[in-house]
C-alpha cells in the first residue's frame, strides 16, 4: 500500500492489511510463513521551520503480527519466530535534514526515517519493523550444539568421531618438534 502525501493532505489514511507471505521480499534467510497483519493509520505532521518553510513529515502508528521462520546460528535448522510489535514512526522528506539546521524540534523524541517524493510503502515500513523485531543472532536452543566445523555432523541429532582427532594448532605445532627430534 502506497502512502500518498497528496492524500494524507486531506485526511488521515487509516489501514487494517493482511498480507500473505511473499508480499515483501525478505531475502534468503528469512521467511514469512503466516500472514503478516498490521492495523494504524498514518497522517500528515507539518513541521514549522520558521519563515514559510514547512515540511511535510509522515507519522505513521500502528502495529503487525506474522511469523519469520530463520535459521540457527549454530545448526543452520529452521526457527520458528512468532513476532509482533506496536510502533510510532515519523518519516521526512528526503535531503531536508541536510543543510546543517539540525535544530529541528522533535529530534530527539523519536527515530526519524526519511522518504523519497510522493510518499512511502507500508509495506517498506513493516520490512524494516519486522527486521528490527528480530533477534540479531538466533539459536534454535541454548543447548544446541551446533555443527561438527569438520564433518557437518549436526550434533544435536547425531556423532561423529572428529572430537578425537580434532587438531589444535597448538599441539600440532608441538608434533612437529616431536617428529623432528625422533628424526
Ligand atoms: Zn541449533
Ligand atoms: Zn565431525
Amino acid at each position: 500500500m502506497f502512502i500518498k502525501i497528496k492524500d494524507l493532505e486531506l485526511r488521515k489514511l487509516e489501514f487494517d492489511e493482511t498480507l500473505p507471505p511473499g508480499t515483501i521480499d525478505f531475502g534468503e534467510d528469512l521467511t514469512q510463513t503466516a500472514p503478516l497483519k498490521s492495523s494504524g493509520r498514518a497522517e500528515l505532521l507539518r513541521e514549522n521551520r520558521g519563515g514559510r518553510e514547512i515540511v511535510e513529515d509522515i507519522r505513521i502508528v500502528g502495529g503487525f503480527s506474522t511469523e519469520i521462520e530463520t535459521h540457527c546460528a549454530r545448526c543452520l535448522e529452521p526457527v520458528d519466530n512468532k513476532v509482533a510489535e506496536e510502533f510510532d514512526l515519523v518519516y521526512r522528506p528526503q535531503g531536508v535534514d541536510k543543510r546543517g539546521d539540525e535544530a529541528s524540534i522533535n529530534q530527539a523524541e523519536t527515530e526519524i526515517g526519511y522518504y523519497q517524493g510522493e510518499g512511502m510503502l507500508l509495506e517498506d515500513v513493516l520490512k524494516e519493523q519486522i527486521l528490527l523485531a528480530l533477534p540479531v543472532k538466533q539459536v534454535c536452543n541454548a543447548a544446541c550444539k551446533g555443527l561438527c566445523p569438520h564433518c557437518g555432523t549436526n550434533l544435536n541429532t547425531g556423532s561423529c568421531h572428529c572430537v578425537n582427532t580434532m587438531a589444535d594448532p597448538r599441539w600440532s605445532a608441538l608434533e612437529d618438534i616431536r617428529k623432528k627430534l625422533e628424526r
